[in-house]
């Protein structure tokens, strides 16, 4: 690990100035920060910790919403009561994340800007164009069994791992941001990720020293909520792929729909043409399996992932007959 110095953030205002710094990083729960510093592919050379701020609360907003600070630990919003009653996708795919030791120490802010898994983007031997800009991409031709199949780029074909930004997504999440000149914005997390085009070392739309301070949830959609996640072993593991869905029916027929696949893509994948393969159609199988057809229209497999074309359309068919059956 390389020197770096320290120091602690006494505020949100001297945090964005700090970490505004050339070098400097935010540390929240540090597990994913701390792994890549010891490997020597972050190297910051100044540390903002921010794990102290006053941003761990959980509060109702006017209207039914709910705010969720930056600092709040996973395990904190995935017990919580609200979380689990109104946002139960939410509830679900955090738990589906990690474990609870690591759940524990890991904040909102951080989970939505950890970084890949791609092997290749730890391995320093490697080409990589988001670890190394220009380098190449060791993954397209090599073992890419993880990787995605929408949304990727000549230069990275790498997903986005987190779990709860797929919930996020489907439950049309805005993040709180705090500006290095002090602003405040908010950003639809649809439009916060970037794909990775030929610049997949940029992920995101923070600008330097720009701090996540909150996430809010718009009142909940009707319907009921379910995320179901497919991996290689059944806990303590990333999703191959995974599906927030919210389903409300009538009288067997489907009045609102969201969608949004994890694993499959570089950022949370939202499907449109699902929703509206579903929305106003019989609560079949029929119908499930043609918006599961509408949303890999597009997906291109590299070889290794093929098998996710197939295994995304399954995994979105099984959790709509669980929404639907329930609702
Ligand atoms: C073994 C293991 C298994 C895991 N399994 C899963 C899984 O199955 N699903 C899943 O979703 N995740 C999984 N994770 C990832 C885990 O969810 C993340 O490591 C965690 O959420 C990161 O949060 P943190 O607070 O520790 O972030 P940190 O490690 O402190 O920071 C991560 C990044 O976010 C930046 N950052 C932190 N806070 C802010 C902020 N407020 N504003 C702007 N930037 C910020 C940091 O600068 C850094 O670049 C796993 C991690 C490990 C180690
Ligand atoms: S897929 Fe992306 S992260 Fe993985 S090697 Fe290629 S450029 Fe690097």
């Amino acid at each position: 690990m390389r020197a770096f110095t320290y120091e602690r953030a006494p505020d949100a205002q001297a945090a964005v100035a700090a970490a505004s710094m050339p070098g400097a990083k935010y540390i929240s729960g540090g597990t994913n920060l701390l792994d890549l510093m010891k490997l020597e592919i972050e190297q910051p050379t100044h540390l903002v910790d921010i794990s102290r701020l006053p941003f761990k609360a959980i509060a109702e907003l006017p209207g039914g919403g709910l705010r969720i600070g930056a600092q709040a630990a996973n395990s904190d919003v995935t017990a919580d009561r609200r979380v689990r009653t109104r946002y139960a996708v939410l509830s679900q795919a955090l738990l589906a994340g990690a474990s609870g030791q690591l759940r524990n120490k890991a904040s909102i802010g951080g989970n939505l800007v950890q970084r890949t898994r791609c092997p290749y983007f730890y391995d320093t031997a490697a080409d990589c164009n988001k670890r190394d800009p220009g380098s190449g991409c060791a993954a397209i031709g090599g073992f890419n069994r993880i990787h995605a199949i929408l949304g990727a780029s000549d230069a990275c074909i790498a997903t986005h791992p987190s779990d709860m930004a797929v919930a996020l997504t489907a439950l049309e999440a805005q993040i709180e941001l705090l500006g290095a000149d002090q602003t405040t914005r908010r950003v639809a997390i649809g439009d916060f990720y970037r794909l990775p085009g030929d610049t997949p070392h940029t992920e995101t739309v923070l600008g330097p020293g720009e701090m996540i301070t909150g996430v809010t949830l718009p009142p909940p959609p009707p319907g009921r909520q379910i995320y179901r996640k497919v991996r290689d072993r059944a806990s303590y593991e990333f999703a191959l792929v995974s599906v927030a869905a919210i389903i409300a029916a009538n009288e067997g027929r489907i009045t609102a729909a969201r969608v949004a696949f994890g694993g499959v893509a570089p950022k949370p994948w939202r499907s449109v043409e699902a929703e509206a393969a579903l929305t106003g159609r019989p609560a079949t199988m029929a119908t499930f399996r043609e918006a599961a057809e509408v949303a890999m229209v597009d997906a291109v497999g590299r070889g290794q992932n093929d098998f996710k074309i197939d295994l995304a359309k399954r995994t979105l068919c099984r959790t709509l007959a669980q929404a639907a059956q329930a609702g």
